[in-house]
């Protein structure tokens, strides 16, 4: 492991936003571990999860943190987005007032995060496609008006999530080299 953390060229940290119950914990748990988990956690603090992926030849450590709950209490500190290079801010497809929010999430980004930031905005949950309360073209029209990547993706089928990872990885990497 030590000989592996010594090939490392790049540590990536990227935060994950948006209103509680989106899936952000589920979205990293996709993407880091390729899992989903059906009972929802509890717990309190900020974690991160890491996934190492191969970008042009180079070793890059995706360092993915979560907010644990901390966004019922409005309690997400400048701490969290410390040193972030990228941003996965998610809303839930099946829930207007997720996509409302958004907006909210963007100026707290751009309060907290550095200028240079990556920011991806996710929908999340597509695989409820019959729930929709979003449409696509109002996703779409808001990211381009803000600058922001886009995405809608489903933790629990998986659907796009790899890639949006990617997606941002690639953005940072573009950024950083
Ligand atoms: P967080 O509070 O934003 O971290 O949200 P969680 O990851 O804890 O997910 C909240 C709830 O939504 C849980 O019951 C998850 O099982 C569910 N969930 C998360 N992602 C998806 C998804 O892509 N599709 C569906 N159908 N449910 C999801």
């Amino acid at each position: 492991e030590a000989e592996r953390a010594a090939e490392i060229d790049y540590v990536f940290k990227i935060v994950v936003v948006g209103d509680s119950a989106v899936g952000k914990t589920q979205l990293l748990g996709r993407f880091t571990k390729d899992e989903f988990f059906f009972d929802s956690k509890s717990t309190i603090g900020v974690e991160f999860q890491t996934r190492t992926i191969t970008l042009n030849r180079k070793r890059v450590k995706a360092q993915i943190w979560d907010t644990a709950g901390q966004e019922r209490y409005r309690a997400v500190t400048s701490a969290y987005y410390r040193g972030a290079l990228g941003a996965m801010l998610v809303y839930d497809i099946t829930n207007r007032q997720t996509f409302d929010h958004v907006a909210r999430w963007v100026e707290e980004l751009r309060a907290h995060a550095d200028k240079s930031t990556v920011v991806m905005l996710i929908g999340n949950k597509a695989d409820l496609a019959a729930r929709r309360a979003v449409s696509t073209e109002d996703a779409v029209e808001f990211a381009e008006e803000q600058g922001l990547f886009f995405s809608e993706a489903s933790a629990l089928s998986g659907e796009n999530v790899e890639s949006a990872f990617l997606r941002i990885l690639e953005e940072i990497y573009g950024v950083v080299s």
